[in-house]
């Protein structure tokens, strides 16, 4: 579902990703760890077209990130082409980034009738669907103030789902949860895991990691320094500095 190799960011003269290379299989839930500053949410965000890599190749479902290639050139993809690419990919912050101004079941809605042209009833009827599936049907009305963190997180991974994607990204999604909180969010993206979804998670939740995830990415300073199934990484480092961070969060 993703492919990276030899991925490289540079932002000015400050090489953030220094030649990434991993895969993502379909219906994987692919943990990524790492020390704050690594290049974590970076490589996120190349996959989901908020950053352009520099040198290397980024695919998702077997098609180059933001652009075309024939023969042995590339040509950027236009703007459309680029939207249709981002349509398949969904993509949950640290800060749930809510519209504040619209109930739950209207920023479920948004996308779909914003990006995608639907009409309004069916768009209702699938956010009303979703919202039940996150725990918060009796809470559509509300608005995100009127919501706990862990609430408005849910209603942002409905949002999300809105779009039908192929592949969800999850950016540290419990990182700004009360720590009573964390559990029922994760509870849905265990849920999500189940029914098939490809996910990319950020963490540093490392029994989600261990109980969920099919493989374990540990990050540091730009490259990977230790791949491998989640309980041979965390059971198992291999690396001092694997060894390292995991002392500190586990
Ligand atoms: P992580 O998510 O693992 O904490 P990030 O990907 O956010 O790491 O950041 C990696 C490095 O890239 C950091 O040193 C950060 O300051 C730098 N960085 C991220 N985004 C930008 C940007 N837009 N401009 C300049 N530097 C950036
Ligand atoms: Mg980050």
């Amino acid at each position: 579902m993703v492919k990276a190799e030899a991925v490289h960011k540079s932002f000015g003269p400050v090489e953030v990703l220094k030649g990434i290379d991993l895969e993502v299989a379909p219906q994987e839930v692919f943990c990524l760890v790492g020390p704050s500053g690594s290049g974590k949410s970076t490589f996120l965000r190349c996959i989901n077209h908020l950053e352009q890599i520099n040198a290397g190749r980024l695919s998702v479902d077997g098609r180059l990130v933001g652009y075309r290639e024939k023969g042995d050139k590339l040509y950027e993809l236009k703007e459309s082409e680029v939207a249709a690419q981002r349509k398949d990919i969904g993509m949950v912050f640290q800060r749930f980034n809510l519209f504040p101004h619209m109930t739950a079941l209207g920023n479920v809605m948004e996308a779909p009738v914003q990006v995608k042209g639907e009409s309004k009833a069916a768009a209702r009827e699938r956010a009303e669907k979703l919202l039940d599936r996150v725990g918060l049907s009796d809470r559509k009305n509300n608005y995100p103030a009127q919501l706990s963190g862990g609430q408005q997180q849910r209603v942002a991974i409905a949002r999300a789902l809105a779009m039908e994607p192929k592949l969800m990204l999850f950016d540290e999604p419990t990182s700004a949860l009360d720590p009573e909180l964390v559990g029922e969010v994760l509870d849905v993206m265990r849920d999500l895991a189940e029914s098939g979804m490809t996910m990319i998670v950020v963490t540093h939740e490392m029994g989600f990691a261990r109980e969920v995830g099919d493989a374990l990415v540990f990050m540091d300073d730009g490259v990977v320094v230790e791949a491998g199934h989640p309980r041979d990484v965390l059971n198992n480092p291999q690396h001092e500095r694997t060894k390292g961070f995991l002392s500190k969060v586990l």
